[in-house]
């Protein structure tokens, strides 16, 4: 399905995107961390304090040049990942403040870590209106997280801090799964340790290869993965749990999902690194945190990557994520690009449904039980090629 699609992005300066036609998800990317796990294969550095409280100025600007540019631009839903946002919980708060400032209320979502969310930074991100904090756990356990490359944390302190953010309407845990010596029991755990947690939301996502260098925790095989996934989901639904996406599960079914990708395929970001999908281009913000602040201080475009996207191109990444939020809309395809499903993606549609892998439901395609781990593997595989883009950017300093 993605045959069709490659990932050669160019080099561009000054490239000012135009101001989107309807409401989109905004991004905003803050790569400090307390430290650099071996898996990671997103933009982060590690936490200095000066730097931090440089970047979240600059990044204030942006927003704040964006908003005033982009007068008729709205943005109900405001992502904040990283890197670990929480390591900066104040000035992710005024940031909030100020997107309000311009439009209202928005739906919050912050990304942070069971090491350093505690209580009074749960109560300013309440007060802030964040609605979901999603914490990379990874793992309840001390001696898997170690096994991992991160620092040794008890259950019970993950415990407590995800008991201090339920005052949020949605906790998300991380869950990572398929790193070498993990047993399938060890999965199971990790699934019930959620269950009986105070979080209502869960979303298990298998090891990419890090873009970090030399990658010292390496995914183990396909196979593996596939019988590890579908173990997890069979637990779930044990558990009653919900299957929002391919990787995300609740208790129940409301609140912000793991992906803005399910609700829009088009986004906007803001912040070093962060990257941007309108109609027909895709953008990433360059990944050099001094360049970034200088070009936001002159009032310039922070664009320094960027791919023209053909209407084949996405569609595909439309039916992707259509796919990963477990329904293909059918009407929603041909009112966006003027044909329907079938007449764009003919041969890849008959092949996945000879294989079992979606049915046809009348309004949607859907994937089917089997079919769920390819959407997974998918949208793994799409993954790791934008981390292929990072890991360029980041090398060369771009
Ligand atoms: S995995 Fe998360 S906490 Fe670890 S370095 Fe990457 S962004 Fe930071």
């Amino acid at each position: 399905m993605m045959d069709r699609f490659n990932f050669n992005v160019e080099l561009v300066d000054g490239l000012e995107l135009s101001e989107p036609e309807g409401p989109l998800p905004l991004y905003v990317h803050v790569p400090f961390c307390p430290f650099m796990c071996p898996f990671c294969v997103f933009f982060s550095v590690p936490y200095r304090e000066a730097a931090a409280r440089a970047y979240v100025k600059s990044l204030t600007a942006e927003v704040e040049g964006l908003m005033s540019r982009w007068e008729g631009a709205r943005f109900p839903e405001v992502y904040v990942g990283g890197g670990t946002p929480t390591m900066l919980t104040e000035g992710v708060c005024e940031l909030l403040d100020v997107i309000r400032s311009y439009q209202g209320a928005v739906e919050a979502s912050v990304e942070g870590s069971p090491y350093d969310v505690d209580d009074n930074k749960v109560s300013m991100l309440a007060s802030a209106g964040v609605t979901r904090i999603s914490l990379g756990v990874q793992s309840f356990f001390p001696d898997r997280l170690a096994r991992l490359g991160r620092p040794r944390i008890s259950s019970e302190a993950i415990l407590s801090t995800i008991e201090a953010c339920s005052r949020v309407k949605t906790v998300n845990v991380d869950i990572i799964f398929n790193y070498p010596g993990q047993r399938e029991g060890d999965l199971i755990d990790e699934v019930e340790a959620f269950y009986n947690s105070k979080a209502n939301q869960l979303t298990l996502y298998p090891l990419m290869p890090s873009i970090r260098e030399p990658a010292t925790v390496c995914p183990c095989s396909e196979k593996r993965e596939r019988a590890l996934y579908r173990l997890a989901v069979s637990q779930a639904r044990r558990l009653g749990l919900t299957q929002l996406t391919a990787w995300c599960f609740s208790k129940s079914s409301g609140g912000l999902s793991d992906e803005y990708i399910v609700d829009s395929d088009l986004f906007v970001g803001v912040g070093a690194g962060a990257m941007s999908h309108l109609r027909g281009l895709f953008t990433a913000n360059t990944f050099n945190i001094s360049k970034y602040e200088s070009l936001v201080a002159k009032g310039e475009p922070t664009v320094s990557l960027a791919r023209r996207l053909s209407r084949e191109e996405e569609e595909r990444l439309y039916a992707l994520y259509g796919l990963y939020g477990l329904g293909l809309d059918k009407d929603g395809f041909r009112r966006k690009f003027g044909r329907g499903v079938y007449r764009a993606m003919p041969r890849e549609l008959l092949l996945m449904e000879l294989l079992g892998l979606v049915k046809d439901t009348g309004r949607s395609i859907v994937p089917t039980s089997r079919g769920l781990y390819a959407v997974s593997l998918l949208m793994k595989l799409f993954y790791i090629k934008v981390s292929h883009i990072r890991a360029m950017a980041i090398r060369a300093s771009l």
